[in-house]
């Protein structure tokens, strides 16, 4: 059994990178430069307009100001795409629009908006003057002739991945086609008796073949072109003749038949047709894993091409892939940087790792509080595919761990970024408010003890207008301050204050991060001004109005009944809406979005 470390080391020694092709730029997205790429014109070819305005000399809007208007005479006008007939002499203005080549004698653009051009339009005043209505500087919104790419310049260097900004610089070239080092052809091939295609019906015995499209499309994924074998049954000969279909491939994937069952064949062909490099990995899942070369004639010529035999059960041909077969895959297309990005993140679950192995353990990272967390994804049988299907990445638990613990740091192979993984949850936040006197603090007490009672773990937020009464002269940490420390911090056993000066009212979306991710629930009192979710108290004796407007609020807690549509609770009735915070904003976090639930008719 190898190490990871030592079967990708192997893998990767025996795929190269493949030779270059010219092929049509929007074809090469995500492929690597072969040359360097020179640029043989000017951008902008010549010095224009960054705005629409009037081209003039800067010299002639001296002291110009919406008070006192410098008037040009307008001798002429110019578009994008055509080239100006006249030039600006002193005491004119030409008409021009945004990327206008500028007029000769011109050297500064004012747009529209500091012109008197709309109100002498709306007046159907003289148009063949202009007033001028602020000083212009040399250069004002004039975008210089090869400001962006000079003529003679190394532009993109050979290596550079083709991002679409790099396809966009190199049609701004006037580039159809460039050098990029070609995608590999990976050939695809399920194993097993009992597999059956997507479009047939199913047998008893039978299943379908997912692995094929899993791989392939991951193939496709990472910017190889899948080449589909279909399905090869658990025989020497079927397999040899799948076999011969993969010779033109850059490189064989299998899945299936390389563990010690009685049809696990995959490896005995290989070790008959070529090499096997290792067979089983120190990993779970993943073990039965195999690699080497199939070694083979094709007509007259010799073929060598690298095979992964990758172990049957869906997740781990898909892990096993992620780890071997996509940094062979990018290796190939030349790219540099072949290991996935990893974070460390904080994991939920607690995970035994009995048998030395390295651990992959599906996750769903989600960033809260400014710190990542990762959660099992549910059951981590190897057959599962949809714990796959639910995961965003892959924590890793070294060989030498034997468990980790709820709330340890772990590293976490993200499998997908961004926009691909899913709602971000957030920590459920709720504030009470209302007028002054109404009770908001009470209640606030009231509710702290309840979900106290219900096992949550609360942070309560003060919003408070006047000073800070823990700041008290003569103390230490008010010393400190005093003497002009940004930020005290006070820690004693079971207690810690941090203090820090600011130089603004601190809006809910700064505080939060400082509050931290370990709570169930926040609670805040005030913060009227902040879109979160809010429950107003109402006291009769204060009036009938409110002090938010009813569309903020997600409910109301009064000592009277006010004619509205925003669910009411009686004051006292404290059990009542600690479950309806809890039902609305702690269970259904992923609706949490910062706004009130839907509305409901009076209780
Ligand atoms: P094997 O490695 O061939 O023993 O297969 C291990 C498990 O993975 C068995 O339960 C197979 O039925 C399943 N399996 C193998 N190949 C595929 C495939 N292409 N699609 C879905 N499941 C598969
Ligand atoms: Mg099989």
């Amino acid at each position: 059994m190898v190490s990871v470390e030592e079967a990708l080391d192997k893998v990767l020694s025996y795929v190269e990178v493949l030779e270059p092709e010219r092929k049509p730029i929007l074809d090469c997205l995500g492929q690597v430069l072969a040359e360097d790429v020179y640029s043989t014109i000017n951008i902008p070819p010549l010095d224009n307009s960054a705005m629409d305005g009037y081209a003039l000399r800067a010299k002639d809007t001296h002291g110009a100001s919406e008070s006192s208007p410098k008037y040009l005479v307008v001798v002429g006008e110019v578009a994008a795409g055509s080239m100006p007939t006249k030039e600006v002499r002193p005491g004119t203005a030409i008409r021009i629009m945004t990327g206008a080549p500028l007029p000769k004698g011109a050297d500064a653009v004012v747009q529209f908006e500091d012109t008197d051009e709309v109100s002498r339009k709306s007046s159907r005043g003289d148009l063949s003057q202009i007033g001028i209505l602020c000083q212009a500087k040399k250069g004002l919104n004039v975008r210089y002739r090869g400001e962006d790419i000079a003529r003679g310049n190394l532009i993109l260097k050979t290596e550079t991945v083709l991002r679409p900004p790099e396809i966009g610089v190199l049609a701004s070239l006037g580039h159809s086609k460039t050098l990029v080092i070609r995608r590999p052809i990976v050939a695809i091939l399920a194993t097993g008796n009992e597999l059956i295609g997507v479009d047939q019906p199913l047998a008893p015995g039978q299943i379908y073949d997912s692995n094929t499209y899993t791989i392939a499309a991951e193939v496709s994924r990472y910017g190889g072109i899948p080449k589909i074998l279909g399905i090869g049954r658990d025989s020497v000969q079927s397999l040899n003749e799948k076999i011969d279909e993969s010779l033109d491939a850059d490189m064989l994937i299998t899945s299936g038949g390389v563990s010690k069952g009685d049809y696990d064949i995959v490896k005995d062909v290989l070790a008959e047709q070529g090499e096997i490099g290792f067979w089983t990995v120190c990993m779970k899942p993943g073990k039965p894993l195999a690699f080497g070369v199939i070694k083979r004639m094709k007509g007259k010529r010799k073929r060598k091409v690298p095979h992964l035999g990758l172990p049957g059960n869906p997740v781990s041909s898909m892990i096993t892939f992620e780890q071997f077969a996509r940094p062979a895959i990018l290796k190939m297309m030349g790219k540099k940087t072949l290991i996935k990005p990893t974070i460390r993140a904080i994991i939920e679950d607690n995970i035994a790792n009995a048998d030395g192995r390295r651990l992959f353990v599906r996750v769903m990272v989600t960033k809260r509080g400014g710190q990542y967390h990762a959660s099992l994804t549910g059951p981590q049988g190897s057959g599962i595919l949809t714990s796959m299907a639910k995961a965003n990445g892959l924590a890793v638990i070294p060989e030498s761990s034997q468990r980790v613990k709820s709330g340890d740091v772990v590293e976490v192979q993200m499998l997908d970024w961004e926009e691909e993984q899913g709602e971000v949850k957030t920590l459920p936040i709720v504030s009470i408010v209302g007028k002054s006197q109404s009770g908001k603090t009470v209640l606030m007490e009231q509710l702290i003890a309840e979900f106290k009672k219900r096992g949550y773990k609360v942070a309560a937020l003060k919003h408070s207008h006047g000073g800070m009464e823990i700041d008290h002269p003569g103390k230490d940490s008010w010393k400190f301050a005093q003497a002009g420390s940004d930020a005290v911090c006070i820690s004693s056993p079971d207690k810690l204050a941090f203090i820090k000066k600011l130089d603004h009212d601190l809006n809910i979306g700064e505080i939060m991060p400082i509050v931290g991710s370990e709570f169930d629930l926040v609670l805040a009192e005030g913060f009227k001004k902040s879109k979160i979710p809010k429950i107003e108290v109402h006291r009769k004796e204060l009036g009938n109005d409110l002090l938010c407007s009813p569309e903020e609020l997600s409910a109301i807690v009064t000592d009277g009944s006010l004619d509205t549509d925003i669910v009411q609770f009686s004051w006292g009735d404290t059990v009542a809406v600690a479950d309806f915070i809890e039902k609305n904003f702690v269970l259904n976090r992923q609706s949490n979005t910062f706004l009130p639930p839907r509305r409901k008719r009076a209780r």
